[in-house]
């Protein structure tokens, strides 16, 4: 059980908050404002959420859908499956417009005659950070789809879901997003040289929204073992979803054994 720290009051309607360890910017369960709970005032956040358009039924029969078909999986998936948990939770999330350059001078190997290059690579991103510490969520996998963004309201939120406030703050979710663009960066530049000796990225923050995704986490169970599914309950895609191995065997024993690992 997460520990109740302290108690405050709403800046907007002066409804009472509640906070638990770790957060930092919370919403009102009243007003649906969200404010950041650091130094002597609350600061108030714009915030959105992503409308739902998955009820509990329509996110049973996305992972009914899914469970049906598709080649990697095995042909009596949907059959010898039971769904054993299904909850909509509210996950925080930032989303930064940015405008990334990053000037590189290399070395191109790879056609035997060591040619010098140098250029810019200019991409533009809406660059998402959870605002979440630890939980086990594909934040690269998702397509967060911004079209489908509402004001937030507690009453347009699905009914019985959870809501999780963030622990991450606008400012810190900002460096990592810069560090995390950067770096991805970094990465295409192995397009265009095989020896990096020198480069700059400049990132540019045009905007930054705070919003709250609707995610359905289920899951499964098939020949005894649990399998998990993540619905975006806003575009009714599934984020991930794990496919037992067709036969069992090596690759089974693996799975197991990494998953025994890292939740055991
Ligand atoms: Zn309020």
């Amino acid at each position: 059980m997460p520990e109740l720290v302290e108690s405050i009051s709403c800046p907007k309607c002066g409804g009472p908050l509640n906070l638990t360890t770790g957060e930092v910017i919370v919403t009102c369960p009243y007003c649906g404002t969200a404010s950041r709970i650091e130094g002597d005032k609350p600061f108030v956040l714009r915030h959105s959420m992503l409308a739902a358009r998955l009820d509990r039924d329509g996110a049973m029969r996305a992972i009914q859908g899914w469970l049906d078909g598709g080649v990697m999986k095995p042909d009596d998936l949907r059959k010898a499956s039971r769904v054993t948990s299904l909850e909509c939770v509210y996950l925080p999330f930032y989303v930064f417009e940015v405008d990334a350059t990053t000037a590189y001078a290399g070395v191109l190997t790879r056609t035997g005659t060591n040619e010098r290059r140098n250029g810019n690579v200019r991409r533009d991103y809406f660059w998402k950070i959870l605002g979440r510490r630890s939980g086990d969520f594909p934040t690269r996998d998702y397509k967060i789809p911004l079209a489908l963004k509402v004001p937030f309201s507690t009453a347009g939120m699905v009914h019985d879901s959870r809501f999780l406030n963030a622990e991450v703050d606008e400012d810190e979710a900002e460096r990592l997003a810069r560090e995390d663009v950067d770096a991805h960066q970094r990465e295409l530049l192995r397009d265009f040289v095989d020896l990096v000796e020198n480069a700059t990225t400049q990132v540019d923050v045009k905007d930054a929204e705070f919003l709250h995704a609707p995610i359905w986490f289920s899951t499964y169970e098939y020949r005894g073992r649990p399998y998990t599914i993540l619905i975006d309950g806003a575009s009714g895609e599934v984020v991930r979803g794990d496919i037992p191995a067709p036969t069992g065997g090596f690759g089974e024993f693996l799975k197991g054994a990494s998953r025994d690992l890292f939740h055991g």
